[in-house]
């Protein structure tokens, strides 16, 4: 499965969800299937999906929001790896990452990444998370499905294929723009 592909998935699945976008390839990949006011995409913030996840996860505690999901890369995910006991610890029940691993960092030449011999889906069991995985579009949507549904901090660990979609369109907008935009979106959903 690639990334465009895994993405598609993820759109269908997230039309009414907050979600937190990882830099660089992936949020110009989701940006061009979907360009959402729920989409927070973290431009030059590699490392921070996670905790902008978890934090965004402890504010919606007492919405009716089910889930903040946090899409991630395993590079990027490696960069900050404190996510992981950070939220097993802290235990928020909005708290859910997808990781995008494909064993490199994908916007620098597709240089192997740790994960290409470490599971990170186990190091995350480890910190107290519910993991599940998913190597094909059918059964990240049966997945996704469960976890979303499951209380506590969750990771959806999705395998894809290395490489970036061809002529994806760089993303330009206004990191403060964005923000707002999400802001928008976000503050009617967190009225009981
Ligand atoms: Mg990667």
């Amino acid at each position: 499965m690639r990334r465009l592909e895994a993405l598609h998935q993820l759109v269908d699945l997230t039309e009414n969800r907050p979600v937190v976008v990882t830099c660089a390839a992936t949020s110009r990949e989701l940006a061009s299937i979907a360009d959402r006011d729920n989409h927070l995409y973290l431009l030059d913030s590699m490392g921070l999906a996670g905790s902008v996840t978890t934090g965004l996860a402890m504010a919606v505690e007492d919405s009716p929001i089910e889930k903040v999901i946090g899409v991630e890369g395993d590079g990027s995910l490696l960069m900050n790896p404190n996510v992981l006991p950070t939220g097993g610890y802290t235990s928020p029940r909005a708290l859910m990452l997808v990781l995008l691993d494909n064993r490199v960092y994908g916007s620098t030449a597709g240089l192997p990444t740790y994960a290409d011999r470490i599971d990170l889906g186990a190091i995350t069991e480890a910190a107290g998370w519910t993991v599940c995985r998913a190597d094909d579009p059918e059964t990240l949507r049966e997945e996704f499905t469960r976890l979303v549904r499951t209380p506590g901090p969750t990771l959806l660990h999705v395998r894809i294929e290395p490489g970036n979609a061809p002529n994806t369109p760089k993303l330009l907008a206004d990191p403060v723009t964005l923000t707002n935009r999400f802001q928008t979106w976000l503050a009617p959903k967190l009225l009981p």
